[in-house]
């Protein structure tokens, strides 16, 4: 009995040792990788403070959870590096009441960051399994604002549309039309561009009554977007 309860408060403190170790971890990402570089938006860092990317990585993957750098995830796709998260973000202006489409859902962590900061996330995903996964975990860790849809981006989402913003986390070769016309008037879309498996231009969209303003914000390397067959 006593080996049994003495078992039992060692995994208790083990868990919480590992969580407390993950919180440090966190804390340090966010001020080296983030603050010390060009993130200031203040509900950005604080999303990417409270998110525990650790829980949307694989088993093997979780050592390197906080570190500096992309990391893959399955079926092929990887998770972006903390920074392009956070750059992404704060690209976007998000505000509070904000109804946000992603394309490309991966492991769900680009989601339940833009869940902490706006009211509603939409999320879509081509590879079914990971869909599948994301759903799963994003309901277990609690974010009951994202909404994970299994098909093909490309289209975006008409019935939940227009959104104030629109991010795309895989590399295009082309901005797909269908998601400008479901982006509201004033609303902002951040999306790589360029040819495929280069360096793409991550261009931020600036959606205007009677035209479309876009920006080149830097040259970065993504997972492509791909295309169902339909
Ligand atoms: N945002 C993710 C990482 C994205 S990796 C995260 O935080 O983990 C890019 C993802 O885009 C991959 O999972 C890939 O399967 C998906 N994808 C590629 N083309 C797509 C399309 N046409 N529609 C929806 N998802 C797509």
């Amino acid at each position: 009995m006593r080996v049994r309860n003495t078992l039992l408060v060692l995994l208790i403190c083990g868990t919480g040792f590992a969580q407390g170790e993950y919180t440090a971890q966190r804390r340090s990402m966010v001020k080296t990788q983030l603050q010390n570089r060009d993130i200031a938006d203040e509900a950005t860092l604080r999303a990417l403070l409270n998110v525990p990317r650790h829980e949307f990585v694989p088993l093997a993957q979780k050592p390197y959870s906080y570190w500096d750098r992309p990391l893959p995830i399955g079926e092929g796709q990887t998770i972006s590096q903390p920074y392009i998260v956070a750059f992404m973000t704060q690209a976007l202006k998000l505000k509070t009441s904000h109804r946000v489409l992603e394309v490309g859902t991966g492991s769900g962590y680009q989601a339940a960051v833009l869940a902490k900061i706006v009211d509603s996330v939409y999320t879509v995903e081509i590879v079914e399994a990971l869909a599948r996964t994301a759903t799963k975990r994003l309901q277990r860790l609690g974010y009951d604002n994202v909404i994970v849809k299994s098909g093909d981006g490309y289209h975006g989402w008409t019935e939940k549309g227009p959104f104030d913003a629109i991010m795309v986390t895989a590399g295009a070769d082309s901005i797909p039309e269908p998601l400008v016309a479901q982006l509201k008037i004033g609303g902002r879309m951040i999306i790589p561009v360029g040819p495929h498996n280069g360096i793409r231009q991550l261009v931020l969209l600036i959606k205007k009554k009677n035209k479309l303003i876009k920006k080149n914000l830097m040259a970065v390397r993504f997972v492509p977007f791909t295309r169902s067959e339909d």
